[in-house]
């Protein structure tokens, strides 16, 4: 795998806003080829269609992450039109937070299938193919959440520590094969993810907090082509940044 972006077949979930269409958007503009997903088809279409018409390769492949068929068929689209996979960045996730004590359990089951499941389901999706190539990319995301835990963040912080926590077995276990594995962990960056939240007091409270808080999403686009830049014998294993402004 070659240290420039040029050229790599880069499949992305969650591209339908924020990190995830911030990175397609600047990946493309560097002569990648983005493969996009989410479950909002007409979002990720108008992207795709955008980033071709200024020059770009970029293709859309509607995908729900909870769904291990679904991942497995958007993956397979992409060595389908491509013939190979490069880099997957597992980023699809929510973070409905809100104390315990409010029981909102259909919100923890939604959190551990997408933040965890669906991180699990992308690496399942791409393995073989990048363990066959002795190649390959996998980054996901993680958060400041995966390294601390705060009162109503209990569920999604145990979400993202386990993105980190999978994402170093998995370093440890694809060495054989020659994979680089890379997870990089925001602070608050100004995304739709406050409006995941169910509890219209915790959206309030967390939109303020972002409109005060957030950078914008190319902070993250640029971690991603940090990572990906490096000479192959160099593995990215961790970035965790945040706005200089953010206390927590
Ligand atoms: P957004 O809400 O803007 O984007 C979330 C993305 O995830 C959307 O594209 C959404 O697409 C997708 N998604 C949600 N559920 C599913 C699903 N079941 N299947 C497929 N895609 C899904 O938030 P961000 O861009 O901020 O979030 C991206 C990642 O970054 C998340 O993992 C989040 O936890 C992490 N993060 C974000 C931080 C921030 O401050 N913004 C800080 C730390 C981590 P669709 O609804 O179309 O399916």
């Amino acid at each position: 795998m070659s240290n420039s972006i040029e050229g790599k077949v880069v499949v992305i979930t969650g591209a339908s806003s924020g990190l995830g269409e911030a990175t397609a958007r600047m990946l493309a503009t560097q002569g990648a080829a983005v493969v996009l997903g989410a479950r909002r088809a007409e979002r990720i279409q108008a992207l795709a269609a955008e980033l071709v018409a200024a020059g770009g390769k970029a293709i859309a492949v509607t995908t729900d992450v909870t769904d291990a068929a679904q991942v497995q068929r958007l993956v397979d689209r992409a060595i389908e039109v491509h013939g190979q996979v490069d880099v997957l960045i597992n980023n699809a996730g929510l973070m409905p937070q809100s104390l315990l004590e409010r029981l909102k359990i259909e919100d923890w089951d939604r959190t551990i299938d997408v933040n965890i499941k669906g991180v699990l389901y992308g690496i399942a999706a791409v393995l073989p193919h990048m363990q066959q190539r002795k190649s390959g990319q996998i980054i996901n995301v993680s958060s400041v959440a995966g390294h601390k835990v705060r009162a109503g963040g209990a569920v999604y912080a145990a979400t993202k520590h386990a993105v980190r926590v999978i994402s170093e077995g998995l370093r440890q276990e694809v060495k054989p094969y020659n994979i680089r594995t890379t997870v990089i962990s925001p602070g608050a960056v100004d995304t739709e993810l406050p409006d995941s939240a169910t509890e219209a007091d915790v959206r309030e409270n967390m939109r303020k907090y972002y409109a005060d808080v957030a950078i914008p999403a190319d902070a993250f686009a640029r971690a991603v082509v940090f990572a990906m830049q490096q000479p192959e014998d160099v593995d990215i294993n961790e970035i965790l940044f945040r706005p200089t402004r953010q206390e927590y």
